[in-house]
C-alpha cells in the first residue's frame, strides 16, 4: 500500500530537480518492502533533458580537458567521501552483498574516475599519419577526436552504478554532455549518482538523470538530439534500441548478455577450478553478464570437480542483512519464476539437480523478498535451453566433455559470445585454446575482475553487442574521429584547368608504381618523353 503522503524523488533536468506525476516504487528485493518513491519521466522529460544537455554542450567542450579532468577528480572526491552510504544504498536497493556493492560498484567507479582525472584523454591523443600515396608525400596528415554533442545513456540494474558510471565517465571527459536513463530497478542508485554530480559543482545540464521505465529508454534511442546511444542490458532490448538508432543512423554502443563458458581441462585443479567457476556462477546471485552459465568439464576430472563444486555451492550462505552473507535475492519476482521454469523444463529433459533447485524456505523478514536456492545441475545436453539461453540467476548446468575440442565446438556454438573462462594449469595453453573461442573476452583462471581496470576493453562479439567500453576503445565509441591534413600553399597539379600535359603526367606516374616490370615502366617514360 502506498502512502501517498509520501515524498516523491526528482529526477534532475539541467541542474533543476522535478518531480513527475508518474511515479516508480523502488522496493527491496530482500522484503519487498517500499523503500521511496521515485518520478517517473517519460518522452517530455527526455525531451527536456536532452535540450538542457544540447544547451550545456558547447561551454563542457570549451571547458578544455584540463577543466574537465579537474570535474571528475572532484566527482572522484565526492563519491569516495560518500562511499559507505553509496554502499548502502546498492546493497539496499539490489540486495547484493555490501561487500559486493563495494567491489562490483564503488571500486568500479572510483578507479574510473581517478583514470579520467589523471590521465584525460590521452589515450585519444592525435595521431600522425604518413601518406603513402606518393602524390601526397609532404602532406601533414592527423587523426584527431572531437566529442560529438549529447550521449545518451541507458543503464542496468545489475552493476548500477558501476555500470553506469563508467560510460557516463567516458562520455563527460571526452567533452559530450549526458541524459542517462537508469533501470527502474535501480532509479536511487541513478539518483546518487546525480546528487554527487550536482555536490561536485558540475554545471547544470551536463549530466541529466532521467529516472523512468523501459518507455523512457526508448524515448532517448529514438531522441533526434542525441548523437550516440550506450546501452547496457539484454539482447532483446539492445535489438530495439538499434533499431531506433539505425533509423536516424545514430552509432550505438551494445553491452549486452551472454551465456559464458567456463572449460574446465584436464590437467586443471579441481578444487580450484570449482571455487573459480562457484564465484563466477554465483557472484551477485548470478546476475551478471559474463557469469560462467554452463561449463563444459574434462571427464578426466569430472568427478572431483563435481563433487567439490556441488560441496562449494551448498557452503554459499543466502541473505540480505549485513556483511555474513555470499548471496543476495534476485532483483524481482518474475526472476524467481523464471528460475523455476528453467529448473523444471530441465529437469523434465533428464538433468538432475545436485543442489538448490527451489526457492529456500525463510521464516524471517525475506519471506516475500525474491530469494533462489543456488543450484547445481548435472546431466545435461547441449540441446536443453538452460545451456542455450541466458539465465541470468543462480543457475549452474556442467557437462562432461571429451577433450578441449568438443568443449570448444559446444563453447562456439551459440550466436553469443561476451566471455568464456577456462581453469587450467598451463596457462599458456589455455590462453591458445582461447584464441579460437568466439567471445569478446577469455579469462584464464579468473573471471569478470577484470571490468574494474578501466583500460582493459569491455564488451562482446555476435549478438552479445557492439562496440567496447573501457579504454581507449571506449573513448572513441563517444567521439568523432577528424581527420586534418596540412599542405604547403601552393598551386596543385590536379587541379582546374585540365590539359593535356597533366593527363601524361599523372598517366606516367601511375604507369612508373604500378606497371609491372621495368619494361613496362620504361615503355611509359619514353611515350611520355615522345610526345610533343
Ligand atoms: P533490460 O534490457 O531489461 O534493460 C536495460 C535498460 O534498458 C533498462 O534501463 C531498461 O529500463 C531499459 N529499457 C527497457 N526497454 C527499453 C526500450 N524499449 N528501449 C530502450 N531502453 C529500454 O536489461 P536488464 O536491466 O534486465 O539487465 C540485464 C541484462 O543486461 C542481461 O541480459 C545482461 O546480460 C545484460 N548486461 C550486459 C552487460 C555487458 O556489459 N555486456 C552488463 C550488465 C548487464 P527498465 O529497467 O526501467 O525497464
Amino acid at each position: 500500500m502506498i502512502d501517498v503522503q509520501q515524498t516523491v524523488r526528482p529526477l534532475l533536468i539541467g541542474g533543476a530537480w522535478r518531480t513527475t506525476e508518474a511515479m516508480i516504487e523502488a522496493r527491496s528485493p530482500v522484503t519487498g518492502a517500499l523503500l521511496e518513491l521515485v518520478s517517473s519521466g517519460g518522452a517530455a522529460e527526455i525531451d527536456a533533458a536532452v535540450r538542457a544537455a544540447q544547451a550545456a554542450y558547447p561551454a563542457w567542450r570549451d571547458l578544455g580537458e584540463r577543466g574537465r579532468m579537474r570535474m571528475m577528480h572532484q566527482l572522484h572526491d565526492v563519491l569516495a567521501a560518500r562511499m559507505d552510504d553509496l554502499t548502502a544504498l546498492i546493497h539496499r536497493e539490489t540486495g547484493k552483498p555490501p561487500v559486493e556493492a563495494l567491489s562490483s560498484d564503488v571500486l568500479v567507479a572510483l578507479e574510473t574516475l581517478a583514470h579520467h582525472a589523471r590521465h584525460g584523454t590521452a589515450e585519444l591523443a592525435p595521431e600522425r599519419i604518413k601518406p603513402t600515396q606518393r602524390t601526397l608525400l609532404g602532406h601533414r596528415v592527423q587523426v584527431v577526436y572531437e566529442p560529438v554533442g549529447v550521449v545518451g545513456v541507458i543503464g542496468p540494474w545489475n552493476v548500477p552504478l558501476g555500470i553506469g558510471l563508467t560510460q557516463i565517465a567516458s562520455a563527460l571527459i571526452v567533452g559530450n554532455t549526458v541524459v542517462f536513463k537508469p533501470s527502474e530497478f535501480t532509479s536511487l542508485i541513478g539518483l546518487a549518482l546525480a546528487e554527487a554530480c550536482v555536490a561536485a559543482g558540475f554545471p547544470p545540464g551536463v549530466l541529466n538523470v532521467i529516472t523512468g521505465g523501459g518507455a523512457a529508454g526508448a524515448a532517448l534511442a529514438a531522441h533526434p538530439g542525441t548523437r550516440r546511444i550506450m546501452f547496457t542490458g539484454s539482447v532483446a532490448t539492445g535489438r530495439k534500441v538499434a533499431v531506433e538508432c539505425a533509423r536516424r543512423l545514430c552509432p550505438c554502443v551494445l553491452e549486452l548478455g551472454g551465456v559464458g563458458a567456463a572449460i574446465v581441462r584436464a590437467d586443471a585443479d579441481p578444487e580450484v577450478a570449482a571455487r573459480g567457476v562457484v564465484f563466477a556462477r554465483f557472484v551477485n546471485n548470478g546476475q551478471i553478464c559474463a557469469a560462467a552459465e554452463r561449463v563444459y568439464v574434462n571427464q578426466q576430472i569430472a568427478r572431483p570437480f563435481i563433487e567439490a563444486v556441488v560441496r562449494e555451492t551448498l557452503k554459499l550462505r543466502s541473505g540480505g542483512d549485513g556483511d555474513d552473507y555470499d548471496v543476495g535475492p534476485l532483483i524481482n519476482a518474475p526472476s524467481v519464476e523464471r528460475m523455476e521454469q528453467q529448473v523444471a523444463d530441465a529437469q523434465a529433459a533428464g538433468a538432475t539437480v545436485r543442489a538448490g533447485g527451489t526457492r529456500p524456505q525463510l521464516n524471517d523478514a525475506r519471506r516475500e523478498g525474491h530469494y533462489f536456492a543456488p543450484t547445481v545441475l548435472t546431466n545435461v545436453t547441449p540441446d536443453m535451453a538452460i545451456m542455450r539461453e541466458e539465465t541470468f540467476g543462480p543457475l549452474l548446468p556442467i557437462m562432461e566433455v571429451a577433450d578441449d575440442d568438443e568443449a570448444l565446438q559446444h563453447a562456439n556454438s551459440l550466436p553469443l559470445g561476451l566471455g568464456t573462462t577456462i581453469w587450467t594449469r598451463d596457462v599458456d595453453a589455455g590462453a591458445a585454446l582461447g584464441r579460437k573461442i568466439e567471445t569478446g573476452m577469455v579469462w584464464i583462471n579468473d573471471s569478470t575482475v577484470y571490468y574494474s581496470d578501466p583500460g582493459i576493453p569491455w564488451g562482446g562479439v555476435k549478438e552479445s553487442g557492439i562496440g567496447r567500453s573501457h579504454g581507449r576503445w571506449g573513448l572513441q565509441a563517444v567521439a568523432d574521429l577528424k581527420v586534418v591534413a596540412r599542405s604547403r600553399h601552393s598551386a596543385r597539379l590536379w587541379w582546374f584547368p585540365y590539359a593535356s600535359y597533366k593527363h601524361r603526367l599523372i598517366k606516367l606516374a601511375i604507369s612508373l608504381q604500378h606497371r609491372p616490370g621495368w619494361r613496362a615502366k620504361l615503355r611509359a617514360l619514353a611515350e611520355a618523353l615522345l610526345v610533343r
